[in-house]
């Protein structure tokens, strides 16, 4: 009670008005210290916020950073393929799916005879092809529509690489297509890049030219050699020792007759004019024609010759029956000569169903390739060292005559090889005419 009166007393003495300075400076402290209260939080918070906005603007500049950074070297990347593009040898075209030109670098404008200008955001359709100054452009592009077209990759496999060949003027281009396609795989256009042959094609054709005069010259005076030789040997008043000596030179002169046709062949070839004629062949009959001309070597070399016709009558093809022959004949040549003593020569026909192929295999039982040896017996002059043991004179040339004259039936050839067991040489010749490619092109090989 008596803290109540005393606490009553001390109030009724503050509202004293020589109490002020009292008041005045409770006033003050309370002021200051609500200022103090006030400015703690707002450093506090100030600095919350400020290290936020700091540690944003740093993510944010450094994200900037990079993404400049990765502008500068696509510029500088872009740049730098927009120059090595415009500035190839070759023509490079890029268009997206609906045939709109995108790129068309100098080369482009070279070859096809055409400003950027006019081509570059131009929709190109096989219509064009009647529109003065883009015929070429256009068969370029659609090959069906270009006059002479060789196919040098598998269907539908990309790169795809066709040879193009122009009359008036001539021009001879390789046109490589692929796709350009996003990172899910979506297609978003094409690019080609077709190369000038047309100067390599003239040389290798001018080449082939000269090999093929020189031997055709070379041909005559070797028939005639051997005629004489013919004649010597079976003159009857000739002793043995020279009918001996007449029939060696008439094996020389055969194996000289040999390479020459084997050289004429290849500049044919390599000039795209062996000159394919084709009509149907039937192949039993055909391979039985082949094997009785081969029954003569065969007893020579003490070799057995078997034919198995896999079940077949009769198995028809489309080919040139000359080329084909030369084809058989060389890989049956090869069985008889790389072969062992009483070995035996086995050549086999089958269907390849649901293919519409036909198969022919010829098996010696021989010396066979070495392995390092395998990719490169189809090359032109390519002799293996134990083949060269066995037999010293040849030309190296008929396997990749024979090759050529597959490929350009529409089929494909391949060997299987045991050393010192013997080898099998497997083609494939196509059943059905569209297969057939019709048309003969240079090699440049
Ligand atoms: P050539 O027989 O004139 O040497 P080819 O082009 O016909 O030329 O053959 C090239 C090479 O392939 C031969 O030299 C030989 O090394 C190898 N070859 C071809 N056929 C056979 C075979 N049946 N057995 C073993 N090697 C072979």
């Amino acid at each position: 009670m008596q803290l109540a009166n005393r606490l009553t007393k001390v109030f009724s003495n503050l509202r004293l008005r020589e109490m002020r300075w009292i008041w005045i400076i409770w006033t003050t402290k309370f002021f200051l210290v609500a200022l103090s209260f006030f400015l703690i939080e707002e450093i506090v918070w100030f600095s919350v916020f400020a290290t936020t906005i700091f540690a944003l603007a740093t993510i944010l500049s450094w994200h900037e950073y990079q993404r400049a950074l990765r502008t500068f070297e696509t510029k500088v990347s872009v740049g730098r393929m927009e120059s090595i593009v415009t500035n190839l040898e070759d023509a490079v075209i890029a268009y997206s799916s609906d045939f709109k030109i995108l790129i068309f670098n100098a080369a482009a404008e070279r070859f096809f005879g055409l400003s950027k200008n006019q081509v570059i955001g131009q929709t190109m359709g096989p219509e064009r092809a009647g529109e003065k100054g883009y015929q070429t452009l256009t068969q370029t592009l659609f090959p069906s529509l270009a006059p002479v077209v060789v196919g040098r990759s598998e269907p539908n496999q990309y790169p795809q690489i066709v040879d193009i060949s122009f009359e008036s003027p001539n021009r001879e281009f390789r046109v490589s297509t692929d796709k350009i396609a996003d990172k899910s795989g979506r297609i978003l256009g094409f690019v080609k890049v077709i190369r000038d042959r047309t100067r390599e094609i003239e040389l290798v054709k001018s080449k082939s030219e000269f090999v093929s005069v020189a031997a055709h010259q070379l041909r005559t005076p070797l028939t005639a050699i051997n005629w004489t030789l013919e004649g010597l040997r079976d003159n009857p008043g000739l002793s043995e020792e020279d009918k001996t000596l007449a029939k060696n030179g008439m094996q020389a002169t055969a194996n000289l007759l040999k390479t020459v046709n084997d050289l004429l062949d290849t500049a044919e070839i390599e000039g795209g004019r062996f000159g394919y004629e084709y009509k149907e062949v039937e192949l039993v009959k055909f391979i039985e024609d082949i094997l009785a001309n081969a029954q003569v070597v065969a007893k020579e070399y003490g070799l057995q010759v078997f034919f198995d016709k896999g079940g077949l009558k009769e198995s028809k093809v489309f080919a040139d029956p000359t080329k084909l022959g030369i084809a058989l004949s060389n890989l049956i040549d090869n069985a008889m000569k790389y072969n062992s003593k009483n070995g035996s020569v086995t050549v086999r026909l089958k269907a390849v169903p649901p293919k519409p192929f036909v198969q022919i295999s010829v098996q010696d039982t021989g010396v066979g390739i070495p392995p390092a040896d395998m990719g490169k017996i189809f090359a032109k002059f390519y002799r293996a060292s134990n083949a060269r043991k066995v037999h010293a004179d040849g030309s190296g040339l008929g396997l990749y005559i024979t090759k050529n004259i597959i490929t350009q039936h529409g089929g494909e050839i391949w060997v299987e090889s045991t050393l010192g067991r013997g080898t099998t040489f497997f083609l494939t010749l196509p059943t059905d005419p569209s297969l057939v490619p019709r048309a003969e092109s240079a090699t440049l090989t």
